[in-house]
């Protein structure tokens, strides 16, 4: 018996069962209770909340180069045929399944369970910031998939 990792299932499922995927998805995520979304958010403040004071400041500090050196990269690289788009687009068009896992993403979450866009072809590897080298995933997943 193989252990495969998400990513390796689901990249060995047909069209067909990833739109199997997506419309389980879809439904559960117009299912859910109240209750349920509750978790999700309550999970997502608790994690925030048990950073430490370090924590919270290298984060901050992290996602403050991080952020400068994507907006260089994506100016540099960015949609150059002028089409403009939302990550809500994307995220809509991708039906709010991770696009590297698989499973539902919570429009309402934040943290690890949060959506994220992640660049098929890494910015930093020339790829474009454009719908088509984009796909929503969870920020876990797209952080721990890393520069493939
Ligand atoms: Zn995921």
């Amino acid at each position: 018996m193989v252990n495969l990792t998400a990513k390796e299932l689901y990249a060995n499922l047909t069209p067909e069962q990833k739109a199997d995927n997506r419309a389980y998805a879809r439904e559960w995520l117009a299912n859910r209770t109240s209750e349920q979304k509750a978790v999700k958010v309550a999970y997502t403040r608790e994690w925030r909340a048990n950073r430490t004071p370090e924590q919270k400041a290298a984060d901050a500090d992290k996602h403050r180069d991080e952020r400068r050196r994507r907006k260089h990269l994506i100016r540099t690289n960015g949609a150059l045929n002028g089409d403009v788009f939302t990550l809500l687009e994307i995220y809509e068009r991708d039906e709010w399944v991770c696009q590297i896992c698989s499973e539902p993403v919570d429009p309402d979450a934040t943290g690890p369970l949060g959506a994220s866009h992640d660049h098929l072809i890494p910015l930093t590897r020339g790829g474009t910031h454009t719908p088509e080298n984009i796909q929503l995933a969870h920020q876990s997943c797209n952080s721990s998939k890393g520069n493939r």
